[in-house]
């Protein structure tokens, strides 16, 4: 089959019809939601806004997909994760972020799953995946981010509880959320971290205004813990275990974050190719150009080869493979190919391009912030380096 942006995955007939449904809702209800209430990226979203996203997304099916039969999902593998989260920035849609659930959603949890108890589940997880309840992970401080062990919020036992205090920093979907998922240091230890699950109006614990991020996108928040306690039954794991319950999900949105940035890449791709045709330069369209055809031809390969080492990735860790290395890989190279193909889009795009507000301009800005977001480009190669020697 030739090369296409807009794969059909004809050889497998269950994610085949999964792609063509998820197109259809983006493209004949979200859109459209979204076109009528004029909202874009940089809208600040109320909670009701995002509910009617994660019940229409439930109802389709969509919400929590991959999680496993028993958790409510269909048990996706990575590959048809994958494939469904590059459609999902592709179609262009704002809200889009919320219809799997990766902002708040089940895609937030469900790495954590196994080391809930059966009681967390029910309170906490299963919530979450019916699109009731919304959560956060908080691990970042101010001055601790790739080097997340120089955090300083601790958690003291004290009887049946712990007693949180501290301040957390960017963490993605707080301002709605009612829990978070937070990792601090055990009081009086130099390298124990332990994982908790915070109601987010306990006594003691009070959400900020996050700051503003270049995307423009109002997601973020910060926690502030002051002698925040919370019962035992809430330590998420072992206590020590905060750090692997932490980075271990890390390692995999590592992964999971690449076809987002394929998708947005493939938004501007299309973009600048409509974009192309229809402006006339010089007596004829932009796309007559030699010039514009080789950008053109250079961002279709940059997506291809990052959509190649995603899917062989993903089918990788399906079969159980350890795939550290090439997750950390597939981040680092998808995130700058990806804002390479932004670039582009607005250089072609001319003036256009640099207009504030503009489509392309927007997933420019969005792009940029990953090569810092869920691991900073130096932080990729030190991983990959590490994993090599
Ligand atoms: C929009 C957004 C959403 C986020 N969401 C979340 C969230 O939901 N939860 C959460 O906990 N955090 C979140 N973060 C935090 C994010 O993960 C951190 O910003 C990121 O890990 C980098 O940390 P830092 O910004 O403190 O940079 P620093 O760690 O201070 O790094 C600064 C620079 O130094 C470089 N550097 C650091 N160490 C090394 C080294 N050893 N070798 C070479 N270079 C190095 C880095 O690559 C970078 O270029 C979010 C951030 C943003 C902007």
């Amino acid at each position: 089959m030739p090369f296409t942006l807009a794969p059909s995955y004809d050889d497998n007939p269950r994610l085949r019809d999964l792609v063509a449904r998820l197109r259809a809702y983006l493209a004949d209800e979200l859109v459209p939601y979204e076109r009528e209430r004029g909202i874009t990226p940089e809208t600040e979203l109320d909670r009701p806004t995002l509910e009617h996203v994660w019940k229409r997304s439930a109802e389709l099916g969509f919400y929590g997909i991959s999680l496993p039969p028993e958790l409510g999902g269909q048990g996706l593998s990575f590959y048809e994760l994958c494939a469904l989260k590059e459609e999902l920035t592709a179609s262009g849609a704002a809200l889009s972020h919320s219809v799997l659930g990766d902002m708040g959603g089940p895609l937030r949890v469900g790495a954590i799953v196994k080391y809930a108890t059966e009681e967390q589940r029910e309170r906490y997880l299963m919530p979450v995946v019916r699109g009731e309840l919304a959560c956060c992970f908080s691990i970042t401080e101010e001055d601790a981010g790739s080097d997340v062990r120089r955090m300083t919020t601790t958690a003291t036992p004290d009887g049946d509880t712990y007693v949180l205090n501290g301040k957390k920093v960017f963490s993605s979907a707080a301002p709605f959320a009612d829990f978070a998922i937070v990792v601090a240091r055990m009081a009086g230890t130099e390298e124990a971290y332990s994982a908790f699950l915070v109601d987010l109006d306990t006594p003691g614990c009070r959400v900020l205004d996050g700051e503003v991020p270049m995307s423009g996108q109002r997601m973020e928040g910060d926690l502030l813990f002051e002698d925040c306690r919370i019962p035992a039954a809430n330590l998420l794991g072992e206590v020590g275990q905060g750090l692997r319950i932490g980075i271990g999900r890390i390692t995999l949105n590592r992964l999971l974050h690449c076809p987002s940035l394929i998708g947005a890449a493939r938004r501007a791709w299309d973009l600048s190719v409509e974009y192309a045709k229809n402006r006339v330069v010089f007596g004829q369209p932009l796309l007559a150009h030699q010039a514009i055809h080789h950008k053109i031809a250079e961002m279709a390969t940059e997506i291809y080869a990052a959509r190649a080492m995603v899917m062989a990735t993903a089918a990788k860790a399906d079969r159980g493979d350890n795939v550290s290395v090439e997750a950390n890989m597939c981040k680092l190279f998808t995130s700058e190919a990806s804002f390479r193909v932004a670039d582009q889009a607005v250089q072609i795009h001319g003036k256009a391009g640099l207009t504030r507000g503009h489509e392309v301009e927007q997933i420019f800005r969005s792009l940029r912030m990953f090569r810092i977001v869920t691991g900073t480009t130096e932080i990729h190669k030190n991983a990959i380096a590490k994993g090599l020697f």
